[in-house]
């Protein structure tokens, strides 16, 4: 049985081996981490201001308001836009010629603790069966890393997510028999999103994947809600389904926060990858209206930049 000091992770063994400029590395990604919690990303904030200027209804209006309201002190008094700041998942797309790989995933943990100390960022993380919270935002297997190895380059490219509460639980992955076809997954979006949608904090971001098992599918919905908003799968049928999905959801008239309006998503995003003959996996997740989510591309002499956050400086505001 494990106890609570054999599986907390030490702050203090954290980063003891990082070099001058991986040390600067994590000043960088900390940095960017707070900064993603203050600060929603461009396309984010955009999509929502289309919204608000097409919504009609009092209330849903009065919803966005607040909602800008709250971004707009979020930056003032430098807190997280959500007291829900998540638990921290990073998506590495790394050059295998990039030179930190090597100590990337001990900078991106420093950088979490770190992240967690400046910001602050709320404690999240609760090991399972031990139940106990670690109170520094890392645990067994968090922050989680995925990792794509880039042959030949020598970049890397950080997606960074703050998984909250709300807007994980509507997550759930399942596999179809390919004769109960596509309808069979628009169904199971669909079930999901109008059970549980409401707990994700309206407007919702629907990541929705497509594979062979239901994990390749649940990656593929989270690859979906890292995608743009407003950016549409290559596949026509592909882009089809994310258009079909969207006007669903939208006529369900969750609007802001559930409480009505014209429009409940800011986009869904279908990602998919080949079958088996013998399955139709598919997965949703979903991101509120608060999506932390934030892309850092870090060259092989360290500088750096975000492509979705331009404001982004080095500093957390
Ligand atoms: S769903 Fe999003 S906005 Fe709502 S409480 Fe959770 S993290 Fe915050």
């Amino acid at each position: 049985m494990c106890s609570a000091k054999e599986t907390v992770i030490s702050e203090k063994d954290i980063g003891m081996d990082l070099n001058g400029k991986e040390s600067a590395m994590v000043d960088v990604i900390a940095s960017f981490i707070s900064h993603t919690s203050i600060r929603l990303p461009d396309d984010v904030i955009a999509k929502l201001e289309e919204m608000r200027a097409s919504e009609t209804e009092e209330r849903a209006l009065q919803i966005y308001d607040l909602m800008f309201e709250n971004m707009r002190l979020a930056q003032e008094l430098k807190r997280p836009t959500c007291q829900d700041t998540g638990v921290l998942q990073f998506f590495v797309r790394c050059g295998s010629n990039f030179p930190y790989m090597g100590s990337l995933e001990e900078v991106l943990k420093a950088s979490v603790l770190k992240a967690t100390k400046d910001t602050p960022l709320r404690y999240n993380v609760v090991e399972t069966f031990s139940e106990y919270n670690t109170g520094n935002n890392t645990g067994s297997g968090v922050p989680f890393i995925m990792w794509e190895i880039l042959p030949g380059r020598d970049d890397c490219e950080i997606y960074t997510y703050m998984a909250g509460g709300g807007c994980s639980l509507p997550g759930q992955s399942t596999v179809l028999m390919p004769s109960e076809g596509y309808p069979a997954a628009v169904k199971f979006v669909m079930d999901r999103i109008t059970t549980y949608g409401l707990n994700a904090c309206p407007p919702l971001l629907v990541g929705v994947g497509i594979g062979a098992t239901s994990e390749t599918a649940a990656l593929n919905a989270k690859h979906a809600v890292l995608r743009p908003i407003g950016s549409h799968n290559e596949n026509e049928r592909a882009a089809e389904l994310e258009k079909m999905l969207e006007e669903s959801i939208n006529a369900v008239g969750f609007g802001p926060q559930g409480m009505g309006g014209k429009r409940s998503v800011m986009g869904v995003n279908v990602v998919n990858t080949a079958r088996h003959p013998a399955t139709l996996a598919v997965a949703v997740t979903v991101g509120c209206w608060s999506h932390r989510r934030g892309r850092l591309v870090f060259d092989k002499d360290l500088n750096y930049r975000s492509l979705t956050h331009s404001k982004f400086d080095g500093g957390a505001l």
